[in-house]
C-alpha cells in the first residue's frame, strides 16, 4: 500500500489525511506506536484508559486508519452489496445480524498529527504514509524512512507480518506476476472481487487459514453471483493440516469439495505461462490449469527489518522481535501483535499470528507502557469458520505435529453400528499412534466404534473437542463446531497437568449440548 500507486489510489478515495511531509508531524510524542494494525489500535485503548490525557501517535505505512482484517476472508464476501466498489467503509455483516465497519473506528475519532502535541485531551492520531527505519532504544528516538525524527517516552512496535510469496511467481516475467497477488488488505479483497464479479477463474496456493477461508467464501460468492471456478492447490493432503490432525483435514476438504471448491491436494505448481487473457499452471501432477489470477496464501513473514539496524534481537526460528514476558524488547520498547515473540511462562517462547493475541497483547503492552508490568500470561484464542458446517476455535498449542486425542458426538444414533462400550478408541491409519479418535455417541448405552475401515463410511466429525498433548499435558485445545467453552479450554490448559483419561476431561465440554 505505501506505493505510489497506493498512495495515488489512497487520495482518489479521499483517504489520505495525514500530513504531506513529515515535518509536520511531532516531534516529541509521551506514546509512539509503529505499525497501525489491531496490537496497535488495541494498545491505544489500554493506553487512555489507564492515562486519559494520553497523546499517542501511530505512525503507520498503510494508507488508512486501524482496521481489522478477520472479515476480509469471510464476512465481506458473505455481505450483500454487490454493486459498490469498494464497498463503503467496508461494512459486513456480523454473525449477530448486526452491521458494522472494518474499522475500528471512523475517521472524526482521530485527531490531525499536527494538532496532536496541542490537543488539551490528547487522544490518537495517525501518520499515514510514513514508515520507520530504525529505533535507537537508548535516546528513545524513532527514525522515519526519510529521516526524520521523533523522541518518545514510550515506545510500541507492532508491525505485524507480510505475506510470503513463491521464489517462481516472485522472479517471473512482469506479465505473468501481474495475474499473482497476495491477499492481506482491503485494496486486495477490491481486487480479488473484480475477478470473482466477472465470474473469473481464481487459482488459490496454500491450505492454510486464508487459503481455506477464501476458498469457501469465493466459492459461496460465485455462487450467488452464478458464476466463476475456484481452485484450491496445495502439497498437503488436506485443508488446514497445520492444525488439524490428518482424519479432520481430510474431512474438512471432503466438506470444502461439497461446498464448490475444486481442491487439487498432494500438488504444487511447476510453471506458469501467460496466454493473452489468463496463466497456464501446469502442476507437478501432471493436471494444467487455466487461470485468471493466482492468490498466493502461503503464509507470512514478521515484518522486523528495523531490527538490525535497531539492534534488536529477532529470534532464529521464530521470527518476530524478541521480548519478555513483558512484552519488552528494551527498556520503554515494547513489541505486540504478529511481531513480537514472547516468552509465555506456561508454554514458553511462541509467536502467535491472529487476531485476539494481537488485542490481547497490545491490551497488556499498552498497560506496561503506563507503568503495569504485568506478564503475558492469558492464552488469546483464535477462530475460523469454513462455510455452513465448520466453525472452530483454538487455545494454546493447537499444532497438528503434536500427539492429539480427538472426542467426537456423533449426531445421531442411526449409524448403524454399536458396540457395549461406552467408548472405544482408534487410531487413525495414516498418522501411526499419534492421534486418537474418540467417536462418542449420545446415547448413554451405545456407543460407536469409529472404524479404519477403508470401505466403511466417514464419520461425521460433527461436533467436538481435541487436545494436544505435549509431555502427556494438555498444551492446546481446538473446539469443533462447540462454541462458549474457551474459558474451560484456557482454565484446562492452565492446569498444567497430566490427566488419566482424557474422556472424562472430554466430558466437562459438553459435547452434546
Ligand atoms: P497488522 O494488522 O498486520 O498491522 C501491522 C501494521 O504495521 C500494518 O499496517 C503494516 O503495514 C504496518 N507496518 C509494518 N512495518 C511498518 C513500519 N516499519 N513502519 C510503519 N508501519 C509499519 N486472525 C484470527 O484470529 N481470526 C481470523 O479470522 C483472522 N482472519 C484473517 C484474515 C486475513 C485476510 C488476514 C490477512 C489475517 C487474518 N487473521 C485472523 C490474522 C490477524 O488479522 C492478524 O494476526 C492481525 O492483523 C495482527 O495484528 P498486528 O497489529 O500484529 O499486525
Ligand atoms: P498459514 O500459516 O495459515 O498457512 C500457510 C500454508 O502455506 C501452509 O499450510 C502450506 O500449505 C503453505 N505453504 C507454505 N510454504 C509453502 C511453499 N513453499 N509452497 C507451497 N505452499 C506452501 O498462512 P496463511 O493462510 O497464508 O495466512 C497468513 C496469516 O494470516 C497467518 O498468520 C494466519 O494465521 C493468519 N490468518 C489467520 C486466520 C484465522 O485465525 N482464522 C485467518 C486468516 C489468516
Amino acid at each position: 500500500e505505501n506505493t505510489p500507486e497506493g498512495k495515488k489510489r489512497a487520495q482518489l478515495a479521499g483517504l489520505l489525511t495525514s500530513p504531506d511531509s513529515s515535518e509536520k508531524l511531532p516531534k516529541h510524542v509521551p506514546y509512539l506506536i509503529i505499525g497501525g494494525g489491531t496490537a496497535a489500535f488495541s494498545a491505544f485503548r489500554s493506553i487512555k484508559s489507564n492515562d486519559a490525557k494520553a497523546k499517542v501517535l501511530i505512525i503507520s505505512n498503510e494508507n488508512r486508519k486501524p482496521y481489522m482484517r478477520p472479515p476480509l476472508s469471510k464476512e465481506l464476501w458473505y455481505t450483500p452489496n454487490a454493486n459498490e466498489d469498494p464497498i463503503k467503509d467496508y461494512r459486513f455483516k456480523q454473525w449477530t445480524g448486526s452491521e458494522r465497519s472494518l474499522f475500528f473506528e471512523p475517521d472524526e475519532f482521530f485527531v490531525d498529527p499536527e494538532k496532536l502535541e496541542d490537543s488539551v485531551n490528547g487522544g490518537i492520531a495517525v501518520a499515514q504514509g510514513f514508515a520507520v527505519k530504525k529505533v535507537d532504544a537508548q535516546s528513545r528516538t524513532v527514525t522515519l524512512n526519510d529521516g526524520y525524527k521523533i523522541t518518545y517516552n514510550e515506545c510500541l512496535i507492532a508491525t505485524g507480518c507480510a505475506p510470503k510469496n513463491l521464489p517462481m511467481f516472485r522472479d517471473a516475467a512482469p506479465n505473468v506476476r501481474e495475474k499473482v497477488m497476495v491477499y492481506r488488505t482491503p485494496d486486495d479483497f477490491d481486487r480479488l472481487r473484480r475477478y470473482a464479479t466477472e465470474k473469473r477463474t481464481i487459482a488459490i496456493v496454500g491450505n492454510g487459514f486464508i487459503g481455506s477461508e477464501l476458498a469457501c467464501s469465493l466459492a459461496h460468492y460465485s455462487k450467488e453471483n452464478g458464476g466463476g471456478k475456484v481452485y484450491q492447490i496445495f502439497q498437503e493432503g488436506g485443508n488446514m493440516s497445520k492444525v488439524l490432525p490428518n482424519y479432520l483435514s481430510r474431512w474438512t476438504m471432503s466438506k470444502m469439495k461439497n461446498q464448490g471448491v475444486c481442491v487439487i491436494p498432494n500438488a504444487s505448481i511447476k510453471s506458469a505461462t501467460r496466454d493473452e487473457e489468463s496463466l497456464k499452471l501446469e502442476l507437478n501432477n501432471g493436471m494444467t490449469l487455466l487461470s485468471d489470477i493466482v492468490v498466493i496464501c502461503v503464509g507470512c513473514s514478521p515484518n522486523t527489518n528495523l531490527a538490525s539496524p535497531s539492534k534488536l534481537e529477532v529470534d532464529r526460528s521464530l521470527g518476530g522481535f524478541v521480548v519478555n514476558a513483558e512484552l519488552e524488547a528494551r527498556r520503554n520498547l515494547y513489541v505486540a501483535g504478529d511481531a513480537s515473540c514472547f516468552y509465555d511462562p506456561l508454554l514458553g517462547r511462541r509467536r502467535v499470528e491472529h487476531h485476539d493475541h494481537s488485542v490481547v497483547s497490545g491490551k497488556l503492552a499498552g498497560e506496561n507502557m503506563t507503568g503495569a508490568k504485568k506478564p503475558y500470561v492469558h492464552q488469546s484464542m483464535f477462530w475460523s469458520d469454513l462455510g455452513p458446517e465448520i466453525g472452530y476455535e483454538g487455545i494454546g498449542l493447537a499444532d497438528s505435529s503434536l500427539p492429539t486425542v480427538g472426542v467426537f458426538a456423533l449426531p445421531s444414533a442411526t449409524e448403524g453400528r454399536s458396540s457395549t462400550d461406552n467408548l472405544t478408541e482408534n487410531r487413525d491409519a495414516d498418522d501411526g499412534s499419534k492421534h486418537t479418535i474418540i467417536v462418542n455417541e449420545k446415547s448413554q448405552t451405545d456407543a460407536v466404534t469409529c472404524q479404519d475401515d477403508a470401505n466403511e463410511e466417514q464419520p461425521n466429525y460433527g461436533r467436538g473437542v481435541i487436545f494436544y498433548l505435549k509431555n502427556e499435558k494438555i498444551v492446546g485445545v481446538l473446539l469443533w463446531n462447540l462454541f462458549n467453552r474457551v474459558g474451560l479450554a484456557r482454565t484446562i490448559i492452565n492446569q498444567n497437568k497430566k490427566y488419566d483419561d482424557l474422556n472424562e476431561v472430554a466430558k466437562l465440554f459438553e459435547i452434546h449440548s
